[in-house]
């Protein structure tokens, strides 16, 4: 008989994923790797080859640190979307083979509400406004009428996608974000008061939406034009997160909730967390946020989702296991509490 385990299986990206909750949905650790190219970006079939090349290694590694078999586990969530097609692919082949060979149920899950479910489960916080910051997502997310609403998004490139394309014009090879982070502490170092020495960036907030694309290029011209490196890192910093913590804090007062949650890889940065705590504080609000491994791609979140949606009657079957690249926040209904 199988056991009540559910394993996880994230491959929207860069990240191949194996996770586990036990059968009260408590997460364990997942066992991941992340392909980093020498140049360039991330190439979806080289990344889909990198993911198939680990499968196998990635289960086995995921097992062993937990001491179970594959008997034990019960059911196996995957991420359905969105992403890039050949990597998900990857994702829902290797979850369909264990499916089948290990004749348990299969369930296809939202990657974005899987972050969503990840930090509500880590940080104890109840209806909160997800502000998910990844590389290839930037939304401002609430849970209304049974979904998660998008309020507010990125309306050209992810603001990590915007961290990881700037440092790579600048050699930095991906992923950039924590290297940015990393300069931004020099400056700050070395520059005590370096809200006097700011540097001009366009501040990109549309109504409740956002951009980078322009940010971008601004931080690139005054790299060009000679500005210390470090200083332009800081105010590229400053500029992209406050634009988002403005946005995230609209949402609280249209909401009339009290809670930020924030996800996704960029959410590791402490600069970030920071503006977030100063914001919540002054609204009488909370901050929360996931230690780093469940904040960047993880194959935990995935299980966690997958253990919430077969509890609550769920399931995927064959014909239904395809992966969908543009999958919607919305799109995915909310049936628990
Ligand atoms: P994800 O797509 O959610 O897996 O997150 C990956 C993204 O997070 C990449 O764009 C990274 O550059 C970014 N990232 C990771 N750590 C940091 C950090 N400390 N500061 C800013 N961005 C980060
Ligand atoms: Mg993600």
């Amino acid at each position: 008989m199988a056991g009540d385990w559910v394993l996880g299986i994230e491959s929207t990206a860069h990240t191949f994923s194996f996770g586990l909750v036990d059968g009260d949905g408590v997460p364990r650790p997942s066992e991941s790797d992340t392909i980093r190219p020498d140049k360039g970006g991330i190439h979806p079939r080289e990344a889909a080859d990198h993911h198939v090349e680990l499968s196998t290694d990635l289960f086995q590694r995921v097992l062993e640190k937990n001491d179970i078999t594959p008997q034990d586990i019960g059911t196996i969530a995957y991420s359905q979307g969105p992403g890039m097609g050949a990597c998900l692919r990857i994702g829902a082949a290797a979850a369909r083979t264990i499916s089948t060979q290990l004749d348990i149920p299969l369930i296809g899950v939202n990657h974005c509400v899987a972050h969503i479910e990840i930090g509500r489960e880590q940080c104890g916080c109840d209806d909160p406004i997800l502000l998910y910051v990844s590389g290839g997502n930037t939304q401002v997310i609430a849970r209304l009428e049974g979904r998660y609403r998008v309020l507010g998004e990125t309306l050209d490139i992810g603001i990590g996608n915007m961290l990881d394309k700037f440092a790579r014009k600048h050699g930095i090879p991906f992923p950039g974000g924590p290297v940015i982070e990393q300069k931004a502490l020099e400056w700050l170092a070395t520059n005590p008061n370096p809200s006097l020495k700011g540097l001009e960036l366009p501040y990109a907030v549309h109504g409740m939406d956002l951009t980078f694309s322009g940010l971008m290029s601004a931080a690139n011209r005054l790299v060009a034009e000679g500005h210390p490196f470090e200083a332009v890192c800081w105010s590229l910093q400053e500029h992209a997160f406050a634009a988002c913590i403005e946005v995230a804090e609209r949402a609280l007062a249209h909401t009339g909730k009290s809670e930020i949650l924030l996800g996704g890889g960029v959410a590791c940065n402490q600069r970030l967390r920071d503006m977030s705590t100063i914001m919540c504080a002054e609204r009488d609000a909370s901050s929360h946020c996931p230690p780093r491994m469940y904040c960047i791609d993880n194959g935990t979140m995935i299980a966690r989702l997958g253990w919430l949606e077969t509890r609550h009657g769920r399931q995927t079957t064959l014909v239904q296991s395809g992966v969908d690249q543009e999958m919607r926040t919305d799109s995915t209904p909310i049936s628990w509490p």
